[in-house]
């Protein structure tokens, strides 16, 4: 959905999506997605995980686990999509590499909730990095240079770690007092990171005027997807400015 079609354009596989509950796979229906050997059928090289999920949710360490028992039983590796590795970690109370045992690659943000202005990394074996830097010279992604953009990612995971338990409390806080608000339907079994996903339908406040009307007041929100909004908080999100948030949107709502 979100990274303009790279799995087809640049690794050249197509995806095969696994129905998930608030982006959790069943174990059973995983196995059941990987292709038996028929000549007409790609073959299945890749099991793809995310977590924390963009959903808001994590992913329990006995799924990921069962997945992992999955990919072993068919050979088959498995990919995490940690770009909130550190999210889920926080959540789950348990050190990330707790998480990362049970995937044999994975990539996270250094960016997002640990506020760097920009990189991710991507971690696995010494073979698959070698590969993985002969593909980034590929796509031209060489930096020469380096240490100020590393500096921030030092930063990022040297003093913003251990701080994002207060991004979590920050959400936690926010999801209770809007659930509050007439109208808002705030999805609590998806705020388990720093995210709250709400439900404010286009009868009680129409999307345009909800952003505009926001905007106003220096907050920023994007439009509904899938029929939701979210706010995020980080680490230049205070509980004060969370506050404020809320009388803004009681204000907007009753006034409108
Ligand atoms: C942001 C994000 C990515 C991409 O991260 P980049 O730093 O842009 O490469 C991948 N997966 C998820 C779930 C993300 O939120």
């Amino acid at each position: 959905m979100h990274e303009v079609g790279a799995s087809a354009v640049i690794a050249g596989v197509q995806l095969r999506a696994v129905e998930g509950k608030n982006g959790t796979m069943n174990p059973v229906d995983v196995e059941n997605a990987i292709r038996d050997e028929d000549i007409h059928f790609p073959r299945t090289g890749l099991i793809c995980i995310e977590n924390a999920h963009s959903s808001g949710a994590v992913v329990s360490i006995d799924n990921m686990n069962e997945i992992k028992k999955v990919a072993e039983k068919t050979g088959i590796p498995i990919h995490l999509d940690g770009a909130r590795v550190f999210n889920a970690a926080k959540a789950l109370n348990v050190d990330v590499k707790e998480i990362t045992k049970y995937t044999d690659s994975i990539m996270f943000c250094l960016s997002k909730g640990l506020a760097a202005p920009i990189g991710s990394i991507l971690a696995g074996s010494e073979e698959f990095i070698k590969n993985a830097r002969k593909n980034r010279k590929l796509m031209g992604g060489g930096l020469r240079q380096a240490g100020i953009i590393a500096a921030a990612g030092i930063i990022a995971l040297e003093k913003m770690v251990d701080r994002l338990e207060e991004d979590h409390q920050n959400s936690q806080y926010l999801a209770e007092e809007l659930s509050k608000i007439e109208g808002i339907n705030v999805k609590f079994d998806r705020n388990d990171i720093n995210m709250v996903f709400f439900e404010l339908p286009n009868e009680i406040i129409k999307e345009e005027k909800l952003i505009s009307k926001l905007l106003d007041r220096n907050i920023k929100i994007n439009g509904q997807e899938d029929g939701e909004y979210r706010f995020v908080t980080n680490k230049d999100v205070t509980r004060e400015d969370l506050e404020y948030v809320v009388e803004q949107m009681k204000e907007i709502l009753v006034r409108q």
